[in-house]
């Protein structure tokens, strides 16, 4: 059985988290003379005087229909970046703790960890950049906190195979994170469905990709209570701004505008790789279910040199294991798309 309290780092169990007066009073009306705010209103137009719900909890229940999940199962954060990180810190004791990690993928699990001084243990993807299932099972030890699983993967742009997502959570008794940064640009069910199954699990998702509002910065982690009650306890109390809860809340009346930019996205993704694949440069494009693709070409620091000359800018990879060669191509305008191509035909 799954048991979260032996998880958390010892010295948080009795933590006595920052409290407010606002804690005790939840009205948006009153004399408020708690916070030492300025009563007189901003030097902005827009008033931005008091400071905003710690709890975001407008916004969690409107992103909670949404993501159809109850608002007691989300944590919003300064990006994903920040959950991110709060895992570290919750769970991960300095040089003692480990995670696994599952290369080549998205870069910040490993920068976080070292910045928390915890050990980050590697299980390469497969060659299809598939999840290598025994492999995470049996470098798995007794101090091993956290299994990140990227999917769509980054850089790659592929899904792993969902059921060796499950087998991971079922077989591994610590967290297992599944980020889903680019789940808009898949056609596969979102990990959001599993969290009553499965107590270890925790599902990252963004504004900054699908919805077009990188810098707000609004991540989301949904997971279990017990998992939340921790993330909340060491948070800042006031993590995200007034503006991005706002802003985020009037936005998602516009969910028609965010489903129509990832249709203009996949269209120009199926055109985007048939014009790269013309390419005499262009070794491979993989397959992909996000809004990038990776692709081989000759020389990929070069040509990633050369673009950035020309303004045209490029994610080299080819350094990193299994993506040699490789460069990652977000998939832009229609416009820019073109401009790349051209620019690459020149080189
Ligand atoms: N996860 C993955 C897989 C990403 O690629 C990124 C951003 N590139 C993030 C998380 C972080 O996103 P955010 O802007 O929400 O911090």
């Amino acid at each position: 059985m799954f048991d979260l309290k032996g998880l958390i780092r010892p010295h948080l169990k009795d933590l006595v988290p920052y409290s407010s007066a606002r804690d005790d009073y939840k009205g948006n009306d009153g004399v408020f003379l708690d916070a030492n705010e300025n009563p007189f209103g901003s030097i902005t137009k827009e008033n931005w005087n008091r400071y905003p719900d710690p709890y975001q909890y407008e916004l969690k229940n409107k992103i909670g229909e949404i993501k159809r999940v109850s608002a007691d199962r989300i944590f919003l954060g300064n990006g994903s970046d920040e959950p991110i990180d709060l895992l570290f810190r919750a769970f991960c004791e300095p040089g003692v703790d480990n995670v696994i990690i599952n290369p080549p993928t998205y870069g910040m699990y490993k920068v976080s960890a070292d910045i928390n001084n915890v050990e980050v243990r590697e299980t390469q993807l497969t060659n299809a950049f598939d999840l290598d299932v025994k492999s995470i099972l049996d470098t798995v030890g007794e101090r091993t906190k956290i299994v990140f699983i990227c999917s769509p993967n980054n850089p790659t742009g592929n899904d792993v195979t969902l059921s060796r997502i499950e087998e991971v959570l079922k077989r591994f008794n610590g967290l297992v994170v599944v980020d889903e940064a680019y789940i808009d640009f898949t056609d596969r069910p979102s990990f959001i469905e599993k969290l009553n199954e499965y107590g270890n699990l925790i599902v990252l998702q963004t504004f900054s990709k699908a919805w077009g509002l990188a810098a707000l910065r609004l991540g989301m982690a949904f997971c279990s209570q017990e998992i939340l009650g921790v993330l909340n306890k060491i948070k800042a109390p006031y993590n995200l701004s007034g503006l991005t809860q706002r802003t985020v809340y009037n936005a998602l009346e516009n969910i028609e505008t965010k489903d129509k930019m990832v249709d203009d996205i996949l269209e120009n993704r199926i055109q985007l790789k048939s014009d790269l694949e013309c390419l005499g440069i262009v070794e491979r494009v993989f397959p992909t279910n996000a809004n990038f693709f990776l692709v081989k070409v000759r020389n990929a620091s070069d040509v990633y040199r050369q673009l950035i000359s020309k303004k045209i800018i490029l994610r080299d990879r080819s350094k990193v294991v299994l993506c040699e060669d490789g460069i990652r191509i977000t998939v832009g305008t229609k416009e820019e798309n073109n401009a790349l191509i051209q620019a690459l035909k020149k080189l």
